[in-house]
């Protein structure tokens, strides 16, 4: 297997061959591009200063830029090339880039990572079969759970680019409208059940016209990465108010990513099948070949004083609509997507209730709290928490990793 001349720990989630990119600073330079290797980022700025992209003819001011899109914008042949080149520079051999090491290598643990793209627009899917009937027992009837078009098309809405964070960003407990069932009249109060949904994002690396679609065939030429996404959500403001047309106070206080995005082509070892869909979707959702990536995704809940717990182990695979079909369905009528988009997968939960996605059902809406690592429960997220999403894909000794998402809740802000 491909190996670095930088000494990387076999367990990191950034071998050579994952080289997921990311917004960074230090000290006081403005942020920039890098890649993450082992635990270093490398400076993509300095690197093309040093000259290693000269001959690729690409336009290296991309790389100065404070976020992903332009890089991006430049297309996935460009995106290929770079990976070729810097896994040139980082394999293990008589790179030239060692004698700039100390100039292009930085600790991670010194910088700062920051949104990697500007967001245009963010869409959230609600694409597991096993989150969709959860909720649908718990809120309305265990013998319809889904409703009659889940199984048609894949369920979305559209969301609020503004308040998508980065991993590290403190979350605010938000305030909200809800109804408790001995209430006759909603009332205003911090929400009651502040919760996390175990998500990943793509982002968009290719624009398609206004009034043109998107095949599944070529869906995948329009995906740049992915990241974890965290869907805070609170569910008692959602309950009050999401009918009749859906989630809105509950969802856009804050959603959290990874800062590393992870591309298509360092996945590529792990695509896998995504389950068989009953009954057959029609013909524009239909598609060829293995959609869909194995990537294993925890949650763990940290409170104030105590180690961490794990609380819940799930799968990107599991996934009953496929990225494909999502960027199919959201373009069929001829919505224009752009480059930086998002589009969140939905809560990923799996059959068994220790790879349920939120706590609204590792809980079962509370009725079965949750035993932490000090003794204390949880029903909901409290205050102080910290929530930590973790990726990663594994097999035959490699590993692509996704880092983490991670948030700490402070109570709601009175001012
Ligand atoms: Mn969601």
């Amino acid at each position: 297997m491909l190996q670095s001349w930088l000494k990387i720990a076999e367990n990191s989630d950034f071998p050579i061959q994952n080289l997921p990119y990311g917004i960074f600073s230090i000290a006081d330079k403005k942020p920039r591009v890098g890649v993450a290797i082992g635990d270093f980022i490398l400076d993509l700025k300095k690197t093309a200063k040093y000259g290693f992209f000269k001959d690729l003819k690409i336009d290296t001011a991309v790389f100065g830029a404070k976020y992903l899109n332009d890089f991006i914008a430049l297309g996935k042949p460009t995106w290929h090339k770079v990976r070729q080149r810097l896994t040139e520079l980082l394999k293990e051999g008589n790179s030239p880039l060692k004698l700039y090491a100390e100039k292009v290598l930085i600790p991670m643990s010194e910088a700062t990572m920051h949104l990697p793209v500007k967001i245009g627009d963010y869409t959230d899917f609600y694409s597991s079969i096993e989150h969709a009937t959860n909720v649908g027992s718990m809120f309305r009837d265990p013998q319809n759970a889904l409703l009659p078009n889940w199984r048609h098309l894949p369920v979305a809405y559209h969301g609020r680019a503004s308040s998508i964070v980065i991993s590290g960003t403190k979350i605010h407990r938000p305030s909200g409208q809800s109804k408790p069932a001995h209430s006759e009249v909603p009332i205003f109060q911090p929400s009651h059940s502040l919760d996390f949904e175990l998500e990943v994002a793509f982002i968009v690396g290719k624009d398609n016209e206004l009034g043109k679609k998107i095949s599944t065939e070529n869906a995948e030429n329009h995906i740049f990465g992915l990241v974890l996404f965290n869907d805070w959500s609170a569910r008692d403001i959602q309950a009050w108010e999401y009918v009749p047309l859906g989630p809105f106070l509950a969802k856009n206080f804050a959603s959290a990513i990874s800062p590393w995005v992870v591309t298509m082509e360092a996945l590529e070892p792990f695509r896998c099948a995504s389950p068989q869909q009953e009954p057959e979707v029609l013909p524009y959702l239909q598609y060829e070949g293995d959609k869909t990536f194995d990537i294993k995704l925890e949650v763990a809940i940290k409170p104030q004083n105590a180690e961490e717990k794990t609380v819940c182990q799930s799968n990107f695979k599991y996934l009953y609509w496929n990225m494909s079909q999502q960027l199919a369905h959201h373009t069929i009528n001829g919505c224009n997507m752009q480059v930086g988009d998002m589009c969140a997968s939905g809560t990923i939960s799996g059959a068994t209730p220790d790879s349920y996605g939120s706590m609204l059902e590792l809980t079962w809406r509370g009725t079965q709290p949750l035993e932490m690592n000090d003794g204390s429960t949880r029903k909901f997220i409290e205050d102080y928490d910290t929530v930590i999403m973790r990726g990663f894909c594994q097999k035959d000794g490699l590993r692509i990793g996704f880092g983490e998402v991670c948030n700490k809740v402070l109570p709601t802000k009175t001012d």
